[in-house]
Formats: structure tokens, sequence, C-alpha cells
């Protein structure tokens, strides 16, 4: 058997990570990816994610305490996490004219924003659904 390029697997790894709207983590994107590649492990997943992440191919999403998540458009945009399984979803917003930051007055020396970021945290429509299925098995 021919020997996969390092470069095709990170095709792979991009082509995968891009079908994906939910901003996986490495682990759910090596199941994805071991389906198409079954001898890639998720070492190389992982630092084939942290390469693409670098070159400003994709971005990565970090929350404290959360597994890193990865997201197959570099963009700036917003994004919501669910809180309870901890998926995240794009948020589509106008401009970020709706941030205008308001300093007070003692720190008008103070910052020139360079960049805004926004994180939506809430409860997920299938998450949504589950709780009110519990709820209504409770009556
Ligand atoms: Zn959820
Ligand atoms: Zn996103």
């Amino acid at each position: 058997m021919k020997q996969l390029r390092k470069t095709h697997q990170r095709e792979i790894i991009l082509e995968e990570l891009c079908a994906n709207p939910t901003h996986p983590t490495a682990d759910e994107l090596y199941e994805r990816v071991r389906r198409r590649l079954p001898r890639v492990s998720l070492a190389t997943v992982y630092r084939n994610l942290e390469i693409l992440s670098d070159l400003g191919i994709i971005q990565k999403i970090e929350t404290a305490g959360r597994q890193k998540r990865y997201d197959g458009n570099p963009e700036r945009h917003h994004h919501i996490r669910c809180l309870h399984c901890g998926r995240v979803d794009d948020v589509d917003m106008a401009e970020d004219s709706e941030f205008e930051i308001k300093m007070p007055e003692r720190s008008r020396h103070g910052f020139r924003v360079m960049d805004v970021k926004v994180d939506f945290s809430g409860i997920c429509p299938d998450c949504e659904k589950e709780a009110r299925a519990s709820r209504s098995n409770a009556h």
C-alpha cells in the first residue's frame, strides 16, 4: 500500500473540519478522520490542527475548563456555546458597531481597541428539547 503523504493527511483533516459546523474537538474530529485514514493517530490529528491554526487557515476556540475546539472558518465571527453539552455554533451578527466601548472618563488615556471577542452561551436546541421532554415526563 502506498504511504500517504503528510500533506494529504492535512488536507483530509481540513476537509473534515470544514464539513462539520459544530466546531469539533480534536477527539471528535479524530473519529471522523479515522474513517477515511484508518491508520491516523490522535496525535497526528492534533498536531495538524495546531499547524493549521498557526498558519491562520483555521482557528482555535479556547474556553477555560473545556477541551479546545476548532473552526474551519478563519474569519472573525462570534460564537455561542451550549452550557450543557459544550457544542459551539456560529452567531451571525451585523458589523461590530454594536460593541462600541465606553471607557470611563478617567481612563481616556487607555486603550486603542484592536479586537473584540464576544462569547455567548446558552442552551442548544437539542439540549432544550431534552430538558423539555424530561420535564413533561415528570408530570
Ligand atoms: Zn447542548
Ligand atoms: Zn465558528
